[in-house]
């Protein structure tokens, strides 16, 4: 059987002309004899008005409600989907995940797809019909709809693809690809032909919105190829694959691609007693509330007595952390500061293991642009930067340039 796996995002199924679109394009593979499995978000703005809904009731919503919540905007994007095509001729119907099953593990908000059940999706595929499977949505080992994080029927439809062996994978979506950085912020972006996991996994883990993290790092581990596409337009799109099928990366850039984060804030703890072990019990209590520490920077103290240390958390966890550390008894420091207005910048590229200089050539070109560089963090495919808010457009433009990414 000829499997092809396809998701709709948000603003692909975001009205009822959306739908009659999507709709033509499934049909499009069914004549192509295809055997059609399609994910579906649901319609944008949707799920972000359940969301505002829960934080209405408390700031504190149980998560497992939250979860039943938020995964109901699904349940009216599918059956529109397979309405349409029923209305054309075709035989069509909606699976919410408990329907599949689809079965997930870990936290409420969070969890991972660990199986889908395949046989009745199966038999009706063979009965010559097309499911329209709602994405997003799991239910636990206690039978508890979940959720899989924010954007994640991406990797509702990459587990799909793995457990049914599809031959391919296809995400239409509102932008006709993935650019060398988000193209509703530079014009002058650069659709890619095709990036490797390694570089797509930094590219969206540092802010590009296009596919969710956890879904490419899902295909990366399942060697799942996806096809990122545009239904609004019929132009070829960007393949996302493994290193070795890149053969003829004929760009020779140094650098893929350019993301920034719109979510992170900055703490510094001024004046802290230095001593061994004082960044573990700052860090130790974070983590146990499940807040991530991203970037880390420690000054060594001038006098050997205190020290500044900096660092980043999600935005949304700023209040949470400022109560924590004012609660610690096992530290001792002068002030604490918060900063809202910053963001990460950051370059990825395979290229820059094997190129000397590409540090130097950035924060070169930052600081011709008089942009300051408060803390940096670097791995071996990327190098990110924090900066002001403000400035990150300014950034984004003379980096782009300045790594040729505009030709
Ligand atoms: P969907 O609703 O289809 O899941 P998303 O809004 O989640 O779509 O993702 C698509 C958006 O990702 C685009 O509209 C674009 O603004 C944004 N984006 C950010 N970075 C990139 C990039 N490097 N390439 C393409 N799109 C990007
Ligand atoms: N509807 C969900 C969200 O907005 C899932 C998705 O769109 O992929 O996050
Ligand atoms: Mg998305």
């Amino acid at each position: 059987m000829k499997i092809v796996v396809l998701k709709f995002g948000g603003t692909s199924v975001g009205s009822i002309e959306r739908i009659r679109k999507a709709a033509k394009i499934i049909i499009s593979y069914v004549k192509k004899k295809y055997k059609v499995i399609v994910l579906s978000s649901a319609m944008s703005t949707v799920t972000n008005d359940l969301v505002k809904k829960s934080k209405k009731i408390s700031k504190n919503f149980p998560h497992a409600e939250y979860d039943v919540l938020v995964s109901a905007g699904e349940q009216m994007s599918c059956p529109l989907i397979a309405g349409e095509l029923i209305e054309k001729g075709f035989k069509s119907r909606s699976w919410m995940s408990w329907q599949v099953p689809i079965l997930t593990e870990g936290k409420h908000k969070f969890s991972r797809i660990s199986h889908i059940y395949k046989k009745e999706i199966l038999k009706y595929l063979k009965s010559g019909g097309i499911p329209i499977v709602a994405g997003f949505q799991g239910i636990n080992s206690k039978n508890r709809i979940t959720t899989i994080g924010r954007g994640g029927t991406d990797a509702s439809a990459i587990m799909f693809a793995k457990f049914f062996n599809s031959e391919k994978c296809i995400i239409y979506t509102d932008v006709d690809g993935v650019y060398t950085t988000d193209p509703n912020k530079l014009k002058s972006a650069k659709k890619l032909k095709v990036i490797s996991y390694e570089e797509m996994l930094e590219m969206t883990s540092l802010g590009a919105k296009v596919m969710q993290p956890h879904s490419v790092q899902d295909a990366r581990l399942n060697r799942v190829d996806i096809e990122v596409k545009s239904s609004f337009v019929n132009k070829s799109g960007t393949l996302i694959t493994k290193k070795k099928n890149i053969i003829n990366n004929s760009s020779n850039k140094i650098i893929t691609g350019i993301s920034s984060t719109q979510n992170d804030a900055k703490v510094t703890l001024v004046g802290v007693k230095d001593r061994p072990g004082i960044a573990a019990s700052i860090f130790k209590p974070l983590s146990q509330n499940s807040i991530n520490v991203d970037m880390v920077v420690q000054n060594i103290s001038a006098n050997g007595i205190e020290t500044d240390l900096t660092f980043t958390i999600k935005l949304d966890d700023l209040n949470k952390t400022k109560k924590i550390i004012n609660e610690n008894k096992n530290i001792n420091f002068k002030k604490l500061l918060f900063d809202k207005d910053v963001s990460k910048v950051s370059i990825i590229g395979v290229g820059m293991i094997t190129t000397p200089g590409v540090t130097y050539r950035m924060f070169q070109s930052l600081a011709n642009y008089k942009i300051n560089i408060q803390v940096i963090s670097t791995s071996e495919i990327k190098i990110s930067v924090l900066i002001n808010k403000k400035n990150v457009k300014k950034a984004i433009k003379a980096l782009h340039s300045e790594f040729n990414l505009d030709k």
